[in-house]
């Protein structure tokens, strides 16, 4: 013996380098792709982890995605729904089993559900929400709701990382496909049960992944006067709809709806926000958007500091006329 002790298990396995290799969680139900994107900028092949009773369905597809190297599935109606007591245990063995060096998930409210579980199960830190890799280390992801960016690179010898789904463009569908192989599953047994769930239903383009969206601000008034003006402009330009926070909160839209630092972060191609004032919590949710236009009455509105185009008008005149044009083209 050296005398100076042995190192720790931790130090060893921080020291030796290891071949890279992800792991992806995704979604049953809604599988975003772009975290794959995210993983392909590490290198080192790509596994999914795909759990619920639709994973084997789920699985034909997410193998046909390109970077994919492997599919493993855990078919298990136990996982329908992400339990996270049940979704972090699964994902830990798996990543035992596969000694994998790093862990992908979207930072959806599933991943955000699921991934820090199962790093605090393996003593590592999570790294949230990140908007770029810079090296198998390295991350970049904005804080204090977007007004600063860091870089933040993890010694840790599994990196479980978040990904904004937003900031990674969907990866191109192969023409060959991954093989489809069981996963570990542990079917743990959990005090939690999933007794039901109340979903918003909706027939426009989900909020999320909208390459349109339209958001209403206080500026509607009421929400009479924002289910007259918001919406038909944005069936007119076949956009989802979205609120700012005081929208939300007066009751003219519902909560699933919000954008923001408080509610979803979206980037579509165009943002029109009308009635909104562009509070920096709004502009957390909005600001990456392509081409972001404004419509306020007043002149002086912050959001006229990050808009490409700019309407200094009274929305219940300029909104009900630009939808009518629109619907003439
Ligand atoms: P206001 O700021 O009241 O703006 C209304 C705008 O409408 C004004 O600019 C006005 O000029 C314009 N207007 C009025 N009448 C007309 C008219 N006839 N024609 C044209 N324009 C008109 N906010 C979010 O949106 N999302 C979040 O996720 C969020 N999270 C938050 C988290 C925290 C911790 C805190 C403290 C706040 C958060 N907020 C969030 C709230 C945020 O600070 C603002 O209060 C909110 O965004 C304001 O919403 P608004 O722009 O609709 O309303």
């Amino acid at each position: 013996s050296s005398g100076l002790g042995r190192p720790s298990l931790v130090r060893l396995s921080s020291t030796i380098t290891r071949t890279l290799s992800s792991l992806v969680v995704l979604e049953s139900g809604s599988p975003s792709y772009s975290v794959l994107t995210a993983a392909s900028k590490v290198g080192g092949p790509i596994s999914v982890l795909l759990a619920g009773s639709k994973a084997s369905a789920e699985a034909l597809e997410v193998a046909k995605v390109d970077g994919v190297a492997k599919v493993l599935t855990a078919p298990s109606a136990e996982y329908d729904h992400s339990l996270p007591e049940k979704f972090a245990p699964l994902v830990v063995e798996n990543v035992k089993r596969g000694s994998y060096t790093h862990v992908f998930a979207p930072a959806s409210a599933f991943g955000k559900n699921v991934v820090p579980r199962a790093a605090a199960i393996l003593d590592v830190q999570q790294i949230s929400d990140i908007t770029a890799v810079q090296s198998a280390d390295t991350f970049v992801r904005p804080i204090y709701a977007g007004n600063v960016i860091a870089t933040v690179k993890s010694k840790d010898p599994i990196k479980f990382i978040t990904v904004r789904t937003s900031a990674f463009p969907d990866p191109a569908i192969s023409t060959s496909s991954a093989p489809i192989e069981d996963a570990v599953d542990p079917s743990v047994n959990s005090q939690t049960t999933f007794v039901s769930e109340e979903l918003t239903k909706t027939e426009r383009p989900d909020l999320g992944s909208a390459k349109r969206v339209v958001s209403g601000g206080r500026g509607l008034k009421d929400k009479e006067s924002f289910d007259k003006i918001i919406y038909p402009l944005a069936d007119a330009l076949g956009a989802a709809v979205g609120a700012s926070r005081a929208a939300v909160d007066s009751g003219f839209a519902d909560n699933s709806l919000q954008v923001g630092q408080t509610g979803k972060v979206v980037a579509p191609d165009l943002y029109l926000a009308v009635g909104i004032s562009g509070a920096i919590q709004h502009l957390a949710g909005m600001k990456d958007s392509k081409t972001i236009v404004a419509i306020n009455k007043d002149a002086d509105a912050p959001i006229f500091e990050i808009a490409d185009i700019g309407l200094v008008a009274d929305l219940f005149d300029a909104i009900p006329e630009l939808t009518d044009k629109i619907n003439k083209l």
